[in-house]
């Protein structure tokens, strides 16, 4: 874990992505893509479409994959990763990380992606009780995604802390077999943003999350629905905020008056109505921006296309160079 660090020596690499099952959403802004859009100013910053890690849930549903590739890259665009200070690349269409997640599959036991805490909630929110090898092997794949372009720093949500542990682990197995040619990554945490039904974290697949590309109407539509107080009937009855979905949505996006929120809330001075209409705006402060910048690309597919093959391409070159690397530190380069 690391917080945000001084300017670095040199350019290291940031390395990070989204499966590509759905647009993203706030949780996404909130737990990654807003310190993407800040390191990418001092980091080379690569940003994956994780289409191959979405099969590993969504492999009988192939063609939503093509639809949400160019979602995600949009939505990219849209809360302001620069495509020339960030390459955003298709995953699956870099083979040096499938042949690097073979290789990696050999050292990696079973028990220890048995025993890795995200895999073992995700598995269970999902009902999987017999587990798909693809599935139960995706923190491998994803130490291969993150080796592959020798990141130091990955920018992620705290369900992934596991997966970063799991890689440091793969790569410092790898150097000590064969020859120090991988990075060991930390990862900058960021905050965990909580769905509107409260409790869980606010997820695609669990339909509890305020998309990016969500209209001023359906945001504040949302809110109002949001889960509060439950033992909150009146509005003068005390409020609890440390339970309240919404006051979690307060410390997250308002830069002040959090305080003076939680005191009116507790003592009833604050009713629940008011407080969404307040919640509502702090978020428009963070969306209105992401909408015009969508709207500046939203009928730009082919510069889209054109963005994300020239990506790809520079991203293969990088993954090129480090399969050659490891080839040769385990001398497999026979000629
Ligand atoms: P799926 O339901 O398909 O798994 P997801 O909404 O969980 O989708 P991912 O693509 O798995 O999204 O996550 C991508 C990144 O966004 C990860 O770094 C993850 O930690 C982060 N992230 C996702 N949801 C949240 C959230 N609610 N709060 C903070 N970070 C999040
Ligand atoms: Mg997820």
């Amino acid at each position: 874990m690391t917080t945000l660090s001084p300017v670095p020596t040199q350019r290291e690499i940031v390395l990070t992505g989204d499966r590509t099952t759905g647009k993203l959403h706030l949780g996404h802004y909130v737990g990654s893509l807003k310190n993407r859009v800040q390191l990418q100013e001092r980091y080379e910053t690569y940003i994956m479409l994780a289409d191959v890690q979405a099969l590993t849930t969504h492999f009988d549903r192939p063609a939503m994959l093509a639809e949400s590739v160019r979602q995600v890259a949009l939505d990219y665009l849209s809360v302001g990763i620069d495509p020339e200070k960030s390459t955003i690349f298709v995953q699956s269409m870099i083979p040096e990380i499938a042949e690097l997640t073979v290789i990696f599959s050999m050292f990696v036991t079973v028990s220890s992606l048995r025993h890795n805490p995200t895999v073992k909630h995700e598995a269970k929110e999902r009902g999987y009780d017999d587990l798909y090898y693809g599935f139960l092997g995706y923190p491998v794949s994803q130490a291969a995604d993150i080796a592959a372009f020798k990141a130091s720093l990955v920018p992620a949500g705290e369900d992934q802390i596991p997966h970063i542990e799991q890689a440091r682990k793969i790569v410092r197995r790898f150097n000590e077999l064969y020859a120090p040619v991988l990075v060991e990554p930390e990862i900058l945490v960021g905050e965990r943003l909580n769905g509107l039904d409260g409790g869980s974290k606010m997820s695609k697949s669990l339909g509890n999350a305020i998309s990016l590309d969500a209209l001023p109407e359906e945001v504040s539509a949302q809110i109002r629905k949001a889960k509060t107080d439950p033992a909150r009937i009146h509005k003068t009855d005390p409020g609890h905020p440390e339970i309240c979905t919404v006051f979690g949505y307060h410390s997250i996006f308002r830069q002040e008056g959090c305080e003076e929120i939680r005191e009116n809330c507790m003592k009833g001075r604050l009713g629940c109505a008011a407080c969404k209409a307040m919640v509502t705006e702090a978020i428009e402060e963070v969306m209105r921006p992401v909408r015009e910048r969508r709207e500046l690309y939203r009928h730009r597919e082919k510069d889209i296309d054109e963005i994300v093959m020239s990506g790809t391409a520079k991203a293969r070159e990088a993954a090129r160079r480090t399969m050659g690397e490891v080839r040769g530190a385990m001398g497999i380069n026979y000629f």
